[in-house]
């Protein structure tokens, strides 16, 4: 078997889950996997990152990079930071980004979006319908 039917088979075997099944499964961000190159700091990993976020990746990118207090982008398909940091450091600021963003306040589930009303922003939840003015910390 080729390795790409392989993956095409589990990509279907996932989709014929029930939904309800899926929105169980535990909210885990992955890991942050970091390559330190001449005094930076790439995550190398940052699709998948963004990815279990499900949020713009121009918003998470200045966000997060006002909480790591540094300069960066995108390059190719890493994200490049000026300077020095620890996964441990990475991954507390992107689950404060999570928990500002992406989890619900009330039901503390995944199934949100942003929305915006003037100079608000709020956390519209579709599992639970919570409608949540968020708090920019
Ligand atoms: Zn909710």
């Amino acid at each position: 078997m080729d390795i790409n039917n392989y993956q095409e088979l589990l990509d279907k075997g996932y989709e014929n889950i029930p939904d309800n099944v899926k929105k169980l499964s535990r909210f885990e961000i992955p890991k942050v996997q970091i390559r330190i190159e001449a005094k930076n700091t790439y995550i190398i990993n940052f699709n998948k990152i963004i990815n279990t976020l499900n949020r713009e990746r121009k918003h998470f990118i200045v966000e997060f990079l006002k909480k790591v207090g540094t300069m960066g982008e995108m390059r190719g398909q890493h994200l490049f930071l000026k300077g020095v940091y620890k996964e441990q450091v990475l991954n507390r600021l992107i689950e404060l980004y999570s928990k500002t963003y992406v989890l619900c306040k009330i039901c503390n589930k995944p199934d949100t979006e942003i929305q915006r009303e003037g100079k608000k922003k709020f956390l519209k939840c579709t599992a639970c319908g919570a409608h949540e003015e968020i708090r920019e910390k």
